[in-house]
């Protein structure tokens, strides 16, 4: 069946159920921007001229807000806990939704049970007929429920599940036999999924597929009155919680002397000690009041935590600079309390990593906070600068939209994919023409008549060779490209290597998560053995990357130029 947008949001609300703050938080917030898809939806409907998109049965399985996992979410949704999953979950829902799919809901093992024809009751009982969806969007959680309540069939259906992995999943830590015997075994990863079955809040590695979320945007009126009505000396600090404050009031003092500081932090009865007296503290907003605040402020500061949440997007849509902690050596699951046991090695060089890449100045500065210097002129700058509203496309509604309805029609983790010649052939690029490009290390080829077909299309592979101790994230970044690690099985082979002219005295083929690659040291070329080890993340000292990368949208990374 083809897929019709929907405009009315009445159905899907009345799907997430009631009797949990989170659940309320969810539907007040596809209340609130309904209006806003559907726009959406019109404008993605034109831009894809009536193209026909397959109707997809969806279970979407919200594994962590089920009591079978101790729901330990939705019992803080008014106390300051964190909202980011539950403002990720509810814009899928919508997304899913409003992209016209046949949505089916699940918040309990029961409900899951019933969904998927499994007899209730208890221990492994494996589901016998066809899986009833096309697709399972479900969490760490909900894989685990499925482990436990689908038996062996899982592995089976696995091809369909999509893991919402707030921040990323990497290869090394994905692939159980390699993660145990390599030391990446960690509370979470090891399933064996393809890793672009992880779907991330923010474009950490592209080894996980990019999923995020949307935050309000703003037409040109309401642009212009929010930059007519900006308090130059307002500041809000992010963090809704007393014990991100502690310790925090040096710099809060320094910024005191230049602004007025306002806060959002939960109390119960008293003002909490941590947030100091010179803050006028609002408690905890209700989201679209906290909007409001933020129209108003001209800085929205961050001060360490939490990492990578979705308010400084909307900070900095609402036309605030967001003045955030450069971190000093980068936190890590090697060197912090937060990231360790997270199945990812990815350093986090700031609070918002994303803000810090992908938006930059004038809208976010990311400064030494222990250097008062540093910090004060920045505040200074800031006082000075006139900035407007900023949404990254990607984070728009049309954005998020656009990403889905690519997923949902082109991803496909369940055919065999085919085969290719073997890691020694010399065969697979020839014939294809050559883009050099100028530093003479980066290759593509624009068509090629042999290959498979492919998703993200193979013309927008380019070919590239990192520096030395470099990943591919960084490598295609570096190029204004995105890793693409679909293409690694094209370039995994000697003929690659020779176009990019690196002089191997000897090739091997080994299980390593940071092959193909070539070894400075010893000379030598490494290919990956393991198709589900290639790792756009993966780096070491001494070795340099060979490196598929590939076009990018503007404005929407997860996507291609041709990838729509
Ligand atoms: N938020 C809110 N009221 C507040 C402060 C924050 O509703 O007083 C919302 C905010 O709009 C954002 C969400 O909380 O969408 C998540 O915020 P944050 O970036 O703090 O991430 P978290 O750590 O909660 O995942």
């Amino acid at each position: 069946r083809q897929a019709a947008f929907r405009a009315d949001v009445s159905a899907l609300l009345e799907q997430v159920g009631t009797g949990k703050e989170s659940l309320s938080f969810m539907k007040r917030r596809i209340r609130r921007l309904a209006a806003q898809w559907g726009m959406a939806a019109q404008q993605l409907d034109a831009k894809l001229h009536g193209r026909w998109r397959d109707e997809k049965k969806i279970l979407v399985h919200v594994g962590f807000l089920t009591e079978e996992s101790g729901d330990v979410f939705s019992p803080k949704v008014l106390k300051g806990g964190p909202l980011g999953e539950m403002v990720q979950w509810a814009d899928i829902l919508t997304a899913l939704y409003v992209l016209g799919h046949n949505l089916k809901i699940s918040i309990s093992v029961k409900e899951l049970q019933g969904f998927l024809g499994v007899p209730p009751g208890r221990g492994s009982c494996p589901l016998t007929g066809p899986l009833p969806f096309d697709l399972i969007y479900t969490d760490y959680h909900g894989l685990q429920q499925m482990k436990q309540h689908m038996g062996l069939s899982l592995k089976k259906y696995k091809c369909h599940i999509r893991v919402i992995d707030t921040f990323g999943t990497e290869p090394a830590y994905n692939h159980e036999e390699y993660a145990t015997m390599h030391g990446y075994r960690t509370n979470w990863g090891y399933w064996n999924l393809n890793c672009r079955q992880y779907m991330t809040m923010f474009p950490h590695t592209p080894d996980n597929s990019f999923m995020g979320f949307v935050s309000e945007e703003l037409n040109n009126t309401e642009k212009h009155r929010i930059q007519m009505n900006k308090v130059r000396n307002m500041a809000v600090v992010y963090g809704k919680e007393a014990s991100m404050w502690k310790g925090k009031e040096k710099f809060l003092q320094i910024l005191h002397r230049y602004m007025e500081i306002h806060g959002t932090v939960y109390y119960e009865t008293q003002r909490p000690p941590e947030v100091p007296a010179f803050v006028k503290n609002h408690g905890l907003l209700p989201q679209q009041e906290l909007q409001q605040l933020l129209r108003k402020a001209k800085l929205f500061i961050g001060i360490g935590f939490p990492y990578e949440g979705p308010a400084p997007l909307e900070a900095i849509a609402n036309g605030c600079v967001f003045l955030q902690p450069k971190f000093q050596p980068a936190h890590s699951s090697l060197n912090h309390e937060f990231f360790r046991g997270k199945p990812t090695s990815r350093e986090v060089s700031s609070q918002h990593p994303y803000a810090e890449q992908y938006i930059g100045r004038p809208h976010v500065m990311t400064v030494d906070f222990n250097n008062s210097e540093e910090f004060e002129a920045a505040v200074r700058e800031i006082m000075r600068t006139e900035v407007e509203p900023h949404l990254p496309y990607e984070y728009t509604c049309e954005g998020m939209l656009e990403r889905v309805h690519a997923y949902v029609q082109h991803q496909d983790f369940c055919s065999p994919e085919a085969p290719l010649p073997s890691v020694n052939s010399s065969r697979t690029l020839q014939g294809s023409p050559i883009v050099l490009l100028p530093n003479s290390t980066l290759l593509g080829w624009a068509s090629n008549a042999t290959a498979p077909p492919c998703w993200p299309p193979l013309s927008a592979l380019r070919l590239l060779l990192s520096t030395d101790g470099q990943s591919c994230v960084e490598a295609c970044r570096g190029a204004d490209l995105v890793c693409e690690p679909t293409f690694f099985r094209f370039v995994n082979n000697k003929d690659a290597l020779s176009r990019l002219e690196v002089q191997c005295e000897a090739v091997e083929v080994e299980t390593n998560h940071i092959f193909p690659a070539f070894s400075v040291l010893r000379r030598e070329c490494g290919l990956q053995k393991d198709p589900l080890l290639f790792s756009c993340a993966g780096h070491r000292p001494k070795y340099r990357r060979m490196c598929p990368c590939r076009d990018v949208r503007p404005g929407q990374v997860a996507l291609c130029r041709d990838c729509l």
